[in-house]
């Protein structure tokens, strides 16, 4: 039985390898990761992690919440609960999502482990091997990774400056039918695009809806970063205006903190029990102190104000990355000027490798996640994705500088 596999870049004995379900090719370890424990050093610039950065969190407010929790309703946060979630916490979110144009009742809300379970939990009840899912390109590393080990067919459709183009959507449901495959649904991140760093234009969102509708897919509308914006409003969100055709996640990894892991689904009311069954399955219920924290949060803290905190310093680091990619990057690098959200999408001059080229830029003490992680088919070699969420401005800068010299010797090869 022992055998010689592949994980990543690394050769392993693995004595089970005959034994793993087929579902298990899709999840292979990523061929950067052995590269991202060399850039988690601190001489590291790390443009790579997508980790908000919550040291402006009121610690106090937070601590005083959690020992008054567990003070005053201590055997009820740490029991049990509901597979839906909690019911206070299910009304405060349908309050959340009214700031994008929702109009929820809160039992069509239910509470994930982040919004990452969500992703789980809807293509855990939607899709059989072989089922289509039509993804943004690029699209959230992470998702593609649910997809992949749910035995899907990941179909990209291109964006451009105004998000996902209404064309390649007709188009790549067209070819996919053509092929005779199910296409089980659209998944798609309208604002502050992880990785493109781009948003879905208001006058796009009814021809996407439209189309979706046409051609009877639902949209899997995920918005962790959409009440993040710089310069605006946020826009509608798709569910605001479908309410049967949309399931919308959302999350408070960014707007609060991620170690809580509270994320959630609004879905119709049909499809929102199967993922309470399957919530049930997968977790019995989602952890009841993690939610009762987070509604405290809610219900004591200006929540609105802390985002507009986290808004103002994640654009001053946006700033900080597009000043100095303006000033060190050669001028044959193209990339967008995000506004909002915490990513860069970058493409390099022709002939130059992103994946090839990051272990030079390791060696450098700079890294970022070459743009081949966020598609399914090989593509994006020439790109990368660059993270302004977590270094301060003087790193930052620090990072495009290192960058620059790596990128520099590379064109001279
Ligand atoms: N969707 C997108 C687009 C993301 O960027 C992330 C986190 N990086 C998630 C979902 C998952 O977030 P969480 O599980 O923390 O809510």
């Amino acid at each position: 039985m022992n055998r010689d596999v592949q994980h990543g870049s690394s050769t392993r004995l693995d004595q089970y390898v005959d034994r793993y379900a087929a579902r298990t090719r899709g999840m292979t370890a990523s061929e950067i990761r052995a590269l991202f424990s060399v850039a988690s050093r601190p001489e590291v610039v790390s443009l790579a992690g997508g980790m908000p950065n919550i040291s402006g969190l009121p610690l106090d407010v937070v601590g005083d919440a959690l020992g008054d929790l567990v003070q005053e309703q201590g055997t009820v946060a740490m029991q049990y609960g509901s597979g839906q979630g909690v019911p206070e916490l299910r009304e405060q979110i349908c309050s959340v999502m009214a700031l994008e144009g929702i109009e929820a009742h809160p039992d069509d809300v239910v509470v994930t482990v982040g919004s990452q379970q969500a992703v789980d939990l809807v293509t855990r009840i939607f899709c059989d091997p072989g089922d289509v899912v039509i993804c943004e390109a690029p699209s959230y590393v992470g998702a593609l990774g649910v997809f992949r080990a749910y035995e899907c067919d990941i179909v990209h459709a291109e964006m451009d400056a105004d998000g996902l183009v209404p064309e390649a959507l007709r188009q790549a449901i067209m070819a996919t039918k053509a092929a005779g495959k199910t296409i089980k649904f659209l998944y798609t991140i309208p604002n502050y695009h992880n990785p493109a760093g781009v948003s879905m234009s208001p006058e796009r969102r009814p021809e996407i809806l439209e189309i979706c509708r046409e051609a009877d897919i639902l949209v899997l509308e995920d918005n962790p970063y959409g009440l993040l914006g710089f310069d605006r409003e946020p826009y509608r969100a798709l569910r605001a205006d479908e309410s049967e055709g949309v399931i919308y996640l959302g999350s408070f990894s960014k707007t609060f903190a991620p170690g809580f892991r509270v994320g959630w689904a609004l879905a119709p009311h049909a499809v929102r029990e199967k993922l309470v069954l399957a919530q049930e399955s997968a977790t019995l219920c989602p952890p009841q102190f993690s939610q009762m924290a987070v509604s405290a949060y809610l219900s004591r803290h200006d929540w609105q104000g802390q985002i507009k905190q986290f808004r103002e310093m994640y654009r001053e680091r946006r700033d900080a990355m597009v000043e100095a990619l303006s000033d060190l990057m050669p001028a044959a690098c193209q990339w967008n000027v995000p506004d909002g959200g915490f990513y860069v999408w970058l493409t390099l001059p022709p002939g130059i490798d992103a994946k090839l080229m990051l272990p030079r830029a390791v060696t450098a003490r700079v890294a970022y996640v070459p743009g081949t992680a966020f598609f399914a088919d090989g593509f994006g070699s020439s790109s990368m994705r660059l993270s302004y969420c977590y270094p301060d401005p003087d790193r930052i800068r620090e990072g495009v500088r290192r960058l620059a010299g790596v990128l520099e010797a590379e064109m001279e090869l």
